[in-house]
């Protein structure tokens, strides 16, 4: 059904529901292409008096990302161009990406919150407003 589908991991064991429902979807012929966004270490760190290189930080956090990525692909043997881990906020950074690679369709877990929880947004309703392709939530962890 879809020739290209991009799926957006936060590397959690969540991660593995939401890639398996993912290449089930996509089938055989399709590219799957996997996607985890770093978010920037908090500059308020970076004060001296917690004496913290977030420079030095933020490129273990990117490198420790990468590294777990790069893993999560070859055991779907995904080619390495087709891995991608980025630096910013995780919803736009997606979208962007899912327009860059022209996908036909994000796969995305969600909590399904309800309540209050709704009010705070969660990543996947980010990426859903003003995404121009299919999205497709993964129910992942638990109810509440
Ligand atoms: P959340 O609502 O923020 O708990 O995230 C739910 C889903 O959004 C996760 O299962 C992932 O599919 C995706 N997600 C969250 N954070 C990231 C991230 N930093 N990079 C890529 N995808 C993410």
């Amino acid at each position: 059904m879809y020739n290209t589908v991009l799926v957006a991991v936060d590397l959690s064991e969540d991660s593995k529901k939401v890639i398996k429902t993912a290449a089930d979807l996509a089938g055989e012929s399709s590219k799957l292409h996997l996607v985890h966004v770093v978010e920037p270490v908090a500059a308020a760190y970076s004060m001296d008096i917690y004496a913290v290189n977030v420079s030095e930080l933020q490129q273990e956090a990117i490198k420790f990302a990468e590294q777990k990525l790069e893993k999560i692909g070859q055991e779907l043997a995904i080619e390495p161009d087709r891995v991608h881990t980025l630096l910013g906020a995780p919803a736009p950074e997606i979208r962007n990406l899912a327009n860059e690679l022209g996908v036909d369709a994000i796969v995305i877990g969600s909590h399904g919150h309800s309540g209050w929880k709704i009010l705070l947004g969660s990543t996947a309703i980010k990426v859903l407003h003003g995404s121009t392709c299919d999205v497709m939530t993964v129910h992942v962890g638990k109810d509440d």
